[in-house]
């Protein structure tokens, strides 16, 4: 038997830095490609990788200390595997538990549901109740989840006395392996239904579609889940029920877009009201609103609606509401219009003209 220590030149109480040291060492010494003396060096330095293998991995390094060499197979097909022969797998799987693929006998709890439920932002805004209907499995009530007719037990499954597993062993080139596999007949359990009961078939639920009232609080935003307990798919032998989760979805709205409790929308005016201030009617998820345009409101001025926005959930705070001023220009003027913005350009530019007057106006003050 190799000795994996020997080979790297270590000892056995040697560190992980050191064995990566020696490793790196004896890899350049003898890598094939820098040797001269061809296959010797070769099967040298397979020696090397393989106990730097072992080594290096705490887990193997561990077993490798406790039982020796590890045999090929273990080394090709060590992880995930589900049993091998070497000259010690046996052992470890006495000691280690390897290829236990049995079903467990004990309880286990159904699976969760997820559902995707479709709301407005209104509906977001304002909380609604939602009847929804969810296709799972319902644990049995004849049976109460056993499968069983009522006076039976499960027998004790005759392909495998109850073990749940089966051994198989195949043999290769690389020697035998046992892998240990589920019982196909009890499906890993051990055990068999022979007299199952008559509303389920023996499976312990029944197929039924769930029609519940979700509600959903007021200010829930896109993406929230809620937890509705024990209304998932049944348990399996005995196992509690699992949950279902509604997982809201708020759909975009028209008007109002939505970042957190805040809201945001545009509001129009025309440039006459933008030049001379208005009040104007804007929509609000609760309903109309008043909102004063000062005189010379610019386009992209950004107006507050405090608490207008959208409610927190389980909580009395909202957010604001934000209304972005847009400008809007006339595509087309009657004739008086024109006419009066004519004579509006024709101020403005004499107002162009204006700095000289101005300034001789200044320095008049000024003398005087
Ligand atoms: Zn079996
Ligand atoms: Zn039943």
């Amino acid at each position: 038997m190799k000795d994996y220590y020997e080979v790297l030149g270590v000892t056995r109480s040697a560190s992980q830095e050191e064995i990566k040291r020696a490793y790196r060492q004896l890899a350049r010494q003898h890598h094939p490609d820098v040797s001269v003396e061809g296959d010797d060096m070769g099967a040298r330095f397979k020696e090397i990788n393989e106990a730097y293998e072992i080594l290096s991995d705490p887990e193997r390094r561990r077993r490798y200390d406790l039982f020796g060499e590890e045999g090929p197979a273990a080394s090709l097909f060590d992880r995930g595997f589900e049993g091998f022969s070497s000259p010690f797998g046996d052992i470890f799987n006495l000691f280690f538990g390897r290829g236990q693929t049995r079903t467990s006998r004990a309880p286990q709890r159904g699976r969760d549901l997820l559902y995707t439920l479709e709301i407005t932002l209104q509906e977001a805004f304002e909380g609604t109740v939602r009847s929804i209907e969810i296709p799972r499995n319902d644990v049995c009530s004849a049976c109460g989840g056993t499968g069983l007719e009522k006076g039976y037990e499960h027998d004790l499954c005759p392909d495998c006395g109850g073990e749940g597993m089966s051994t198989r062993t195949r043999r290769s080139n690389l020697g035998s392996f046992t892998s240990t596999v589920s019982c196909q007949r009890c499906g890993g359990s051990g055990e068999i239904n022979t007299h199952p009961c008559p509303d389920c078939e023996g499976r312990g639920s029944r197929r039924i579609i769930d029609e519940l009232e979700v509600s959903i609080p007021a200010g829930v935003d896109d993406g929230d889940r809620m937890r509705i307990t024990g209304r998932g798919e049944a348990g399996h032998r005995g196992g509690a029920q699992g949950d279902l989760y509604v997982e809201v979805r708020v759909s975009e709205h028209d008007t109002f877009s939505r970042h957190g409790s805040d809201l945001h929308a545009l509001v129009s005016v025309d440039i006459s009201e933008a030049a001379l201030g208005t009040d104007i009617e804007i929509p609000t998820l609760n309903g109309e609103e008043r909102l004063h345009i000062p005189a010379g409101s610019q386009p992209g001025d950004v107006f507050k609606l405090r608490g207008k926005g959208m409610p927190e959930v389980h909580a009395r705070s909202k957010g604001d509401l934000f209304l972005t001023l847009e400008v809007k220009v006339p595509r087309k003027l009657n004739a008086e219009q024109k006419r009066l913005l004519k004579e509006y350009q024709r101020i403005e530019s004499q107002k162009k003209d204006a700095p000289g007057m101005i300034e001789r106006l200044r320095k008049a003050m000024r003398t005087s």
